[in-house]
């Protein structure tokens, strides 16, 4: 537990969904981005922390994924459009695919995504869950 804690402190761009946002012409991206592609020097890009709101753009349902992720098969795995305006693509958690539609609202969760080796080390990230 202090494993994790320390390292929210130390890498919070893992646990706070940031982004960045042109000056110039207001383009959001994401990951982050050093420059933006269309004014280049005349922009300046600023970051931004993500609401985590966002809706389904499009989605594919997995049957047959691989090794490690056969125990939660079949899952979703979406691309985002954030309220902001950037995409993201991430897995739809607690969800097999049944209910999911384009433009359902979802919100961002950070959950476990591997256990590591007899350390027992574990990875967290975002994943998103519909808002229904
Ligand atoms: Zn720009």
């Amino acid at each position: 537990m202090k494993d994790i804690v320390r390292g929210w402190r130390h890498i919070p761009q893992r646990y706070n969904l940031m982004g960045s946002k042109c000056t110039h012409c207001g383009e959001v991206f994401f990951p982050k981005r050093v420059i933006c592609p269309e004014c280049r020097r005349k922009g300046k890009l600023e970051d931004i922390k993500f609401s985590g709101n966002g809706k389904i753009h499009s989605y594919s349902i997995i049957h047959t994924p691989t090794e490690e992720f056969k125990i939660i098969s079949p899952y979703v795995v979406a691309i985002i459009e954030l309220e902001e305006g950037a995409k993201i693509t991430s897995q739809i958690v607690d969800n097999k695919g049944e209910d999911v539609q384009i433009g359902d609202e979802v919100e961002l969760v950070f959950r476990k995504i591997k256990e590591e080796g007899d350390e027992g080390v574990i990875s967290y990230g975002y994943k998103f869950k519909l808002k229904k």
